[in-house]
């Protein structure tokens, strides 16, 4: 649909696992900067493209939350990142399944969407694929990655999911989302969950750009963004869409929470977990942070 009205939108999320009575104000502080900065990206006209890989960026590097540097390491002692990006105009799609120990996830995922012909690397093939096109490594793991600030060994179970996403429709249409985690505490090693695959995890086309988190087993099960960006597209109404399939993943045993974004400009944020931080923006409304309801 043609954006003639020039909108632009944006919601970022960094977690469908908070925890009620915990403290979230540095994370907040931090998701509504972010989203000001990315709110000054679409107003320059930058592509939704690159706010979506920006947003994920920062929110890997900043290590308040469990991706990138905010990982904690899987059932064998070594941290394992998954990310995926997509361009809903192109279609185009990359994406990384357990790459260990460098800075960006997202990053070596656009760059897989935009030099390979394919849409997914994983593992051994991820690090080589990262390292032959310069991304940057972490230089010493042992020291970088750190639990997200306010998070002791004792309470990561409570805390599990602080996967973090992007979505925006940018000034000329466009419609992109990527999505970036550490994964579930205690994984398996191996263990890809619903964050690096394109249709569960992410999805952006036309008309919708969705980024899923929560517990990925149940996400996929339920088939994910792609089921509400179905949903929508046969004509059936945002929140009804979005609380269809967190209904599914519910009756399946998860939890979970969306952010969306249409070609009109509409913003959902919902979740069925007890919070999930996020931040929205947009032509039409003003900056929104909040964990809990
Ligand atoms: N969905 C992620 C996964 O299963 C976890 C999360 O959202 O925090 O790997």
């Amino acid at each position: 649909m043609a954006n003639t009205k020039k909108r632009f939108a944006l919601a970022l999320h960094g977690g469908a696992g908070a925890v009620a009575g915990r403290d979230y104000a540095v994370t907040e502080k931090h998701l509504g900067e972010l989203a000001r900065e990315c709110e000054s990206w679409l107003t320059d006209g930058r592509s939704a493209l690159d706010v979506v890989e920006h947003a994920v960026y920062e929110l890997e590097t900043c290590g308040l939350y469990v991706a990138g540097r905010g990982s904690a390491p899987n059932s064998a002692g070594h941290v394992e990142l998954d990310a995926s990006i997509m361009d809903g105009r192109s279609r185009q799609a990359g994406a990384v399944a357990a790459l260990r120990d460098f800075v960006s996830p997202v990053q070596v995922a656009r760059g897989v969407m935009e030099k390979t012909p394919h849409v997914m690397l994983a593992g051994s093939g991820a690090l080589e694929f990262a390292r032959a096109n310069g991304f940057s490594e972490v230089a010493d793991p042992a020291t970088y990655y750190s639990l997200p600030v306010g998070v002791t060994s004792d309470d990561i179970q409570d805390i599990s999911h602080g996967t973090v996403g992007a979505v925006a429709l940018d000034r000329s249409g466009g419609l992109a989302a990527a999505t970036s985690t550490g994964g579930t505490f205690g994984k398996l090693h191996g263990r890809i969950g619903d964050t690096p695959l394109i249709g569960p995890g992410t999805w952006a086309d036309d008309d919708i750009a969705i980024s899923f988190t929560g517990t990925g087993e149940h996400i996929i099960r339920a088939g994910g963004a792609t089921a509400i960006a179905f949903r929508y597209r046969s004509g059936v109404p945002l929140p009804e869409a979005i609380e269809e399939t967190l209904g599914e993943i519910k009756r399946l045993g998860g939890d979970a929470g969306v952010i969306a974004v249409t070609s009109k400009g509409e913003i959902a944020m919902p979740y069925n977990s007890e919070g999930m931080k996020r931040a929205s923006v947009s032509t039409d409304s003003t900056l929104t942070v909040a964990t809990f309801s």
